[in-house]
């Protein structure tokens, strides 16, 4: 018991020190023959406008043969924000994480 307090005490001591100011990101997808030329092998091609506070950050999120990836690198945030939305667009279905009116709950 005793340490089960000690526990919960330390970790309401803990507390983040950077504020997480959470991003919202506005996606649009290009015409990768229009931006890169018939050659290209990028097959996606999505600008990211990634909006904190007063700041805005554009990302280039590319889809070729060797995966995704984005100006920034294939781990920026970015990337995975157009995939989501690619994701939620095709599937043309509930979302998993909508706000409970999905069917999808009550799928097993
Ligand atoms: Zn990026």
């Amino acid at each position: 018991m005793k340490q089960l307090k000690g526990r919960a005490g330390a970790r309401k001591k803990r507390k983040v020190q950077i504020p997480q100011v959470r991003s919202t990101y506005d996606a649009e997808p290009l015409d990768p023959w229009l931006q890169c030329g018939p050659d290209t092998t990028v097959t996606e091609l999505w600008k990211v406008w990634e909006r904190r506070e007063k700041e805005t950050t554009l990302h280039l999120v590319y889809f070729d043969r060797y995966g995704w990836y984005c100006e920034h690198g294939p781990s920026c945030k970015a990337v995975a924000e157009v995939r989501r939305v690619i994701r939620t667009m095709s599937a043309n279905a509930p979302r998993p994480r909508s706000s409970g009116k999905t069917r999808a709950r009550k799928r097993k």
